[in-house]
């Protein structure tokens, strides 16, 4: 099994340790070419307007939009959830629009920007979770599936293959949704 982490800018390295703790190859996704034979997809925090940008300027973005939306299982954290959705609130274009959800960037405020607490996840009970400048989700269209909600705000959510999380569970000793996804890729 290979699993595919973007690494174009942000967060990617403490996903790719994660995974190769857990056993499993991981892959750094840089080039169209990186994509080949990967079983899953991580897609890291950052800076989901640079990275948008960059999929378009490597010319990756059509690719990464196709794999998805052909069925690679792939896990996205914050600005990686924010590429996923389909709406972005006040802001007119969206990216791979591959999630029926719309987001909220920097839902949090620059105040309360960035906070640790913890909340079941799905199935997975008391999940450490660390918000950045985390965006949340506003509304679910379709069959999305709640999976957490952190004062009222959903945080969490599952679509088909695509699991998005407005927090950064790379940053926590806890690997259990890493390990879900390496199921859902297995
Ligand atoms: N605020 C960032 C964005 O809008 C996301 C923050 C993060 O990934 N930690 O892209």
């Amino acid at each position: 099994m290979k699993i595919g982490v973007l690494a174009v800018q942000g967060a990617f390295i403490e996903h790719k340790n994660i995974i190769e703790k857990l056993g499993v190859k991981c892959v750094e996704i840089r080039q169209k070419k990186d994509f080949k034979d990967i079983d899953g997809l991580i897609l890291p925090g950052g800076e989901s307007t640079v990275q948008g940008k960059l999929l378009h300027k490597l010319d990756m973005f059509n690719l990464l939009k196709k794999e998805i939306e052909n069925g690679l299982p792939t896990l996205a954290t914050c600005a990686g959830l924010i590429l996923l959705a389909d709406k972005i609130e006040n802001q007119k274009n969206n990216h791979l629009a591959t999630l029926p959800v719309k987001v909220k960037r920097n839902a949090y405020g620059r105040q309360l920007g960035s906070f640790i607490t913890k909340a079941d996840v799905g199935h997975l009970n008391n999940f450490p979770q660390v918000f950045i400048r985390a965006p949340y989700i506003t509304d679910v269209y379709s069959n999305v599936s709640v999976l957490s909600k952190v004062d009222e705000k959903i945080v969490a959510v599952k679509y088909k293959n695509q699991i998005g999380l407005s927090f950064h569970p790379e940053m926590t000793d806890d690997y259990r949704i890493h390990q879900k996804l390496l199921e859902m890729a297995g």
